[in-house]
């Protein structure tokens, strides 16, 4: 557990170090930690080191981990994809979901998000280069997608999300931040890029990144899902 701590302040500093170089201020990108596959040791280890924010996808074990964790104010963000017979606990148990992709999924998130809780978080999630394995609505239905869930009472939709190829350099980071702006200047008040895994996350940072999303560099290798 001393390396969760350590792993913590090490990616801090990359962070912090990033923005500066990028000229942002230094509060402008924060940590998401992906515990999927980690028990709730881990994350009651990196909660104690400061980590607030943890990202989860698959829902059943998320569950197991959100109520075993329920004394501590962590805020848990949905990272997988949401299947339509898993929308209630998500819009029930999560502050953010990272991966709407479709208007039906949002309708339900919409529909059954608990009303003594705040609107429900939401990013889009956009599949820039067309990977059939991935999840994400392409690039050129993003717009009708983006003012639809726009409309829904309880949902906030704070921005855009991706999970490009690997390696492929800032070209995608830069063509999501472009998007967001877009869809600024068409009125939706969006403040969230979720881009950047522990490969590729200095170069998201350098794009414009609002959240980072890290698993291993912060709890190892995955043990399970
Ligand atoms: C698992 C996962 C991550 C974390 O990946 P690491 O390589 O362990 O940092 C980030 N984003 C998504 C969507 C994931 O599913």
């Amino acid at each position: 557990m001393t390396d969760i701590t350590d792993h913590l302040a090490e990616v801090r500093d990359r962070v912090r170090v990033a923005l500066a170089k990028a000229g942002r201020s230094s509060d402008a990108t924060k940590i998401l930690a992906v515990s999927k596959g980690h028990p709730p040791a881990s994350i009651e280890a990196a909660y104690r080191a400061g980590q607030t924010d943890f990202a989860e996808s698959y829902v059943q074990e998320a569950l197991t981990k959100i109520e075993a964790l329920k004394a501590l104010p962590l805020v848990w963000h949905f990272i997988g994809r949401p299947q339509a017979n898993k929308t209630r606990a998500i819009a029930e148990h999560f502050q953010w979901v990272h991966t709407v992709a479709e208007l039906k999924i949002a309708e339900r998130l919409n529909a059954q998000r608990p009303h003594y809780a705040p609107p429900l978080n939401v990013l889009i999630q956009v599949n820039q280069a067309g990977e059939r394995q991935k999840g994400g609505v392409a690039p050129g239905e993003l717009r009708t997608l983006a003012h639809a869930v726009g409309q829904l009472g309880r949902l906030k939709l704070r921005g855009l999300m991706s999970i490009p190829p690997a390696s492929s350099g800032t070209k995608y980071f830069d063509e999501l931040r472009a998007l967001k702006d877009a869809l600024a200047e068409e009125g939706l008040s969006l403040d969230a890029l979720s881009m950047g895994m522990s490969a590729d996350f200095e170069e998201a940072i350098a794009a414009g990144a609002t959240w980072v999303r890290l698993g291993t560099i912060i709890f190892g290798p995955r043990r399970s899902h």
